[in-house]
């Protein structure tokens, strides 16, 4: 069962983006934020209690080429939401009231037949909460009062939303590496999955008695088996006008989540794009391994400098990433696709790594020889013992006199040192600092 998605729809200001970013913000941070990805935020993981979901704010997408947007801008938002989204959360405004664009959307999301729950926002105190009642006549089930500003509401939102979700306990043990195409339109995803899979009899995932969705392929290389995730999509030749970049979005933020790596493919003509960057910094975000595939080499004119400014360009875009593997090559042409397959197996291999305490130990002991931790205000840092708690992402905690005395740079700074003695290409890492007695 893939991670559910649940979509947020409703009018411009009704509160959507302070709910999102509410929700965001009861994860335990334990990466740094990222300019630029998190800055904008459209979508956040949640996890309430054993469950686990994805949540996007339709509203947050740019709707380009619209200079009439907010009405048009809605009924894209909540058709898109009907045709993804495994819930809807439909938030609106205890303040304003019902109002008709209100009623508007609720007769679309009824057609729909999915489940929608309602969040009556801005229930900032008792005397709003009889305003909650009013939204009945949406139609649309037992409306929930909350405070977005406040957090208010949150736990019984989440147990409404959640209701119908697996727990999200023990991962079945799958061998099979999946694996994600994403990118921009145009880029060349379908064409690479179509080089890829040749003329090999396209089998789902489902005949072979998993339980993905049926729209997953089975990719035959060098005797051994990827998923390609999410591709009925791209196999299906001309496809229906697809070329809106906030479908493109939203799908590849579920093949991402539902994936171990993400190949991320970049058009050579192009260079790196701001959707590049948001696709990329989302993967980095969800831990999953990360390729980086420049299409459309065949139609560049190369000297012996061009791949190497190309490889400055990847790097100075995207920052947060690299450690990346890049590869140069041709969908069209087939030219170096043959390397993708064992790629995908090396950074699956480097993100299920598991490096020993006692090994790590020794790796801290140099790092705080080179550069001791730091003091501030008279309070000097400790390191006790560094140990490695999980992987896909490799997740280490480093156990210290006071976590607020580390700061980030250190943590960056034994980053690299795990990443010069062992590698972790093309996996983000986490350290969790922690304080102990
Ligand atoms: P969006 O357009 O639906 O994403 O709405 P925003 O999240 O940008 O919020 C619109 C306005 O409503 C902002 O000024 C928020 O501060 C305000 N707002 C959001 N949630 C609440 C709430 O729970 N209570 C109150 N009083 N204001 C809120
Ligand atoms: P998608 O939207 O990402 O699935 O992109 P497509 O696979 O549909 O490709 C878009 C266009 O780019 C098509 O006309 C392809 O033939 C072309 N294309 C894809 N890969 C390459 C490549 O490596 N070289 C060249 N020259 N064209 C390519």
């Amino acid at each position: 069962m893939s991670k559910p998605f649940v979509a947020i729809v409703g009018r411009p200001n009704v509160g959507k983006s302070t709910l999102l970013n509410g929700l965001a913000q009861r994860r335990v941070s334990i990466v740094e934020d990222i300019p630029g990805v998190t800055r904008d935020r459209i979508y956040c993981n949640v996890r309430w209690l054993d469950k686990e979901f994805t949540m996007i704010d339709t509203g947050g997408i740019e709707f380009r080429n619209k200079a009439d947007q907010i009405v048009d801008g809605i009924r894209e938002q909540a058709e898109l939401a009907m045709e993804e989204a495994d819930v809807i959360l439909f938030v609106v405004d205890a303040r304003a009231g019902i109002t008709k664009d209100d009623m508007t959307i609720a007769n679309m999301l009824r057609r729909t037949g999915k489940p929608v729950v309602v969040a009556v926002n801005k229930v900032d105190s008792e005397n709003l909460e009889m305003e909650v009642y009013e939204f009945y006549s949406l139609g649309l089930g037992d409306p929930i009062g909350i405070s977005a500003v406040n957090h208010l509401g949150f736990g019984d939102l989440l147990d409404k939303i959640t209701e119908g979700f697996p727990d999200n306990t023990a991962e079945e043990g799958e061998d099979i590496i999946r694996t994600a195409i994403i990118g921009r339109p145009n880029v060349g995803k379908s064409t690479l999955v179509n080089s890829l899979l040749g003329y090999q009899r396209s089998l789902v995932a489902d005949e072979m008695g998993t339980t993905r969705d049926a729209v997953d392929s089975i990719w035959h290389y060098k005797g051994k088996d990827f998923i390609l995730v999410d591709t009925a999509g791209m196999r299906r030749k001309g496809k229906i006008n697809e070329p809106l970049e906030k479908y493109s979005v939203i799908r590849s933020i579920k093949a991402i989540d539902n994936c171990d790596v993400a190949v991320l493919i970049l058009d050579a003509k192009a260079g790196v794009t701001e959707q590049d960057k948001k696709i990329a910094g989302y993967v980095h975000e969800a831990g999953k391994g990360l390729i980086f595939m420049v299409n459309k080499w065949d139609l560049i004119e190369k000297d012996n400098h061009t791949m190497n400014e190309f490889n400055k360009q990847i790097r100075d875009e995207l920052v947060f990433a690299q450690y990346t593997p890049i590869l140069y090559g041709s969908a069209l042409t087939k030219q170096r696709i043959n390397r993708l397959g064992e790629m995908i197996f090396f950074v699956a291999e480097q993100q299920s790594m598991r490096i020993s305490t006692s090994v790590l130990n020794d790796l801290l002991e140099d790092a705080k020889m080179i550069n001791p931790p730091p003091a501030h205000a008279g309070r000097v840092a400790k390191i006790y013992y560094m140990t490695q708690v999980g992987i896909k992402p490799p997740t280490f905690v480093l156990f210290t006199n006071d976590a607020t005395l580390i700061h980030f740079s250190y943590v960056r700074f034994i980053e690299n040192r795990l990443r010069e003695s062992f590698g972790f290409e093309g996996t983000p890492i986490r350290i969790i600092v922690r304080s102990k007695k």
